[in-house]
């Protein structure tokens, strides 16, 4: 929401008030790269619908003045040995953890969520930093390659950082969003402008904040604010990369923006995930893990599920083990531990899950735990929610609600269900549950996602770093994590050096003599067996 910033006394309330102290909010509110006469913007704290603390906007010549500063500082930042900018992300890691509990309430104070998704989050961050620390100087070091005439030519091939990185994030997962992609751009050497949103806006600053007293000097990593449709476009105008986290509609546009200037960039965009629950699991464990893979975060999560295809032969036993355990689950509002089941971000939220499920019993579905709003707990909470019957006229079917909703379908074989959770224009995450490893695997093998997870719902392939994560399809382009989550952030420069003679044509030698020449040797190197 966009308010007046003539008009906006700094009404943070009392739960706002619990969670930061007057001094922190000014902290944090000027670390935004404001001019402070482009309005400001605020949220609503989801567990009460109190006022958020507001936070100054961005004007274009804002965000060009944070582009300027990182240009500025990027070539120092990028001389630095990578083992001084691991270093940094070492002692970021540090005090992210020795700070948790202040995380966790500010995370929980925007979002609404559960204290245990919080954490999920907060764990991300400190796994994120440790890896890439670990692991960047000898991703980034420059190697040699087969030179073109072997001996004479000697090939080394440089990873160059790419600039400034702008990075745009969404307000599901604020901390580990906002700050894990910068670790990486930053870690290849490059500057940051980062644009979160603006519901999370004191999260996203928060974790900036402990990365600055980390020893990240001024200026690497600068945050501009504002709404996405006005501001997203002035960072990638000024980019030289954007990594970009939210819905598919908007990623197109973003992405088509980016092709316009002719930037590279990564999507991490939406889904449409399937689980597949075979005929011989034991159905216990397969309920907790899809009430987990369905519901955490309040089902606001790129990578949940949001259909679940059961084998015939344990369909029974699974729903009613599933059932079960979400009429179990705990809704809470408050800042802390002990709920399973936190809020809605926002009334837009909870208007887009009202909707689907409305939608789909008003066409035939039939709910099986859940459907219903629980203003009783708080303004924006949704009961964890299972439905049946669900077909492809409803919009839920095909289109991601992402909250707690997830559908169940009756399938007659493992190849049935393979071929339904791959009828959907994404392909970001799926889930396989089953006794046999190797039965998972295999089936793992045919499903059309970008991550698969094998008896779990999305932790496994998330939290495994060291791997890619991204999506086929409409849920993305490039991958985050890993080397190749790191490399994207560098140019690749190849540099060949050429000894005594090379392909220029000697004086004295006549073209046929010299052209005859290349070839044939061109020809001996295969009979030699050579790459
Ligand atoms: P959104 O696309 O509305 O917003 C995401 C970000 O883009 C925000 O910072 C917003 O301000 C900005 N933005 C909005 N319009 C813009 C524009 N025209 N130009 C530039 N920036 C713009 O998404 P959301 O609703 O905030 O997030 C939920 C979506 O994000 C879901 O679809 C979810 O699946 C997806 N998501 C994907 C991943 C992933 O890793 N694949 C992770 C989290 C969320």
């Amino acid at each position: 929401m966009s308010i007046d910033v003539d008009a906006a006394p700094d009404t943070s309330t009392l739960l706002a008030d619990s969670v930061m102290s007057a001094e922190l909010v000014r902290l944090l509110r000027s670390r935004v790269t404001s001019s402070e006469r482009s309005g400001v913007t605020t949220g609503t704290a989801p567990f009460d619908g109190s006022e958020l603390p507001f936070v100054y906007s961005s004007s274009e010549e804002d965000v060009e003045v944070a582009f300027r500063t990182a240009r500025r500082r990027q070539p120092i930042w990028g001389a630095l040995p990578v083992a001084e900018r691991a270093r940094i992300m070492l002692r970021f890691h540090d005090l992210v953890y020795s700070r948790r509990q202040q995380g966790l309430d500010i995370v929980q104070l925007e979002t609404g969520k559960a204290r245990g998704s919080a954490a999920e989050e907060l764990g991300d961050v400190l796994i994120t930093a440790r890896y890439y620390a670990r692991t960047a100087e000898k991703v980034l070091r420059s190697n040699t390659r087969r030179g073109a005439i072997p001996v004479l030519t000697a090939t080394r091939v440089h990873h160059v950082p790419l600039g400034v990185v702008g990075i745009i994030s969404p307000w599901n997962y604020p901390l580990t969003l906002a700050i894990t992609d910068a670790i990486a751009a930053l870690m290849a050497g490059n500057a940051v402008v980062l644009k979160p949103d603006t519901q999370t806006m004191f999260t996203a600053l928060w974790v900036v904040e402990q990365m600055l007293e980390a020893g990240l000097p001024e200026g690497v990593l600068n945050v501009v604010s504002g709404e996405g449709p006005e501001v997203g476009p002035y960072v990638i105008d000024r980019a030289d990369y954007v990594m970009f986290t939210g819905s598919t509609a908007t990623g197109r546009k973003v992405a088509a923006r980016c092709g316009e200037r002719l930037i590279a960039c990564s999507m991490e965009l939406g889904g449409k995930n399937a689980m597949i629950v075979a005929d011989d699991v034991n159905v216990e464990r397969a309920a907790r893990i899809a009430v987990a893979a369905s519901f955490s975060n309040t089902g606001q999560l790129c990578i949940s599920m949001e259909r679940i295809y059961i084998h015939t032969d344990v369909y029974d036993e699974f729903i009613s083990a599933f059932v079960r355990r979400t009429d179990a689950l705990e809704l809470g509002a408050g800042i802390g531990w002990g709920a399973d089941i936190g809020s809605l971000i926002s009334g837009r939220q909870l208007a887009r899950v009202t909707e689907h499920v409305d939608d789909a019993v008003a066409q035939g579905a039939r709910v099986l735990a859940g459907g219903r709003p629980r203003p009783d707990v708080g303004p924006y909470f949704y009961e964890p929610t299972i439905l049946v019957d669900v077909t492809r006229e409803m919009i839920l079917s095909f289109t991601e609600t992402f909250g707690p909703v997830v559908s169940v379908y009756r399938v007659d074989s493992v190849e049935e269900a393979i071929e339904r959770a791959n009828h959907t224009e994404y392909g970001l995450n799926a889930s396989v549950v089953t006794s046999s490893t190797r039965r998972g695997k295999d089936i793992a093998r045919q499903l059309d996602a970008g991550t698969v997870n094998v008896n779990e719902g999305y932790g496994a392939a998330w939290a495994s770093v060291d791997a890619p994560m991204g999506g086929f399809r409409a849920s993305g382009l490039g991958r985050r994590h890993g080397k190749e989550g790191l490399l994207k952030y560098t140019e690749i420069k190849n540099v060949a050096v050429q000894r005594v003679q090379g392909f220029t044509r000697p004086d004295g030698v006549s073209d046929k003599v010299w052209g005859e020449g290349l070839i044939t040797s061109v020809a001996i190197m295969r009979r030699l067996g050579m790459k």
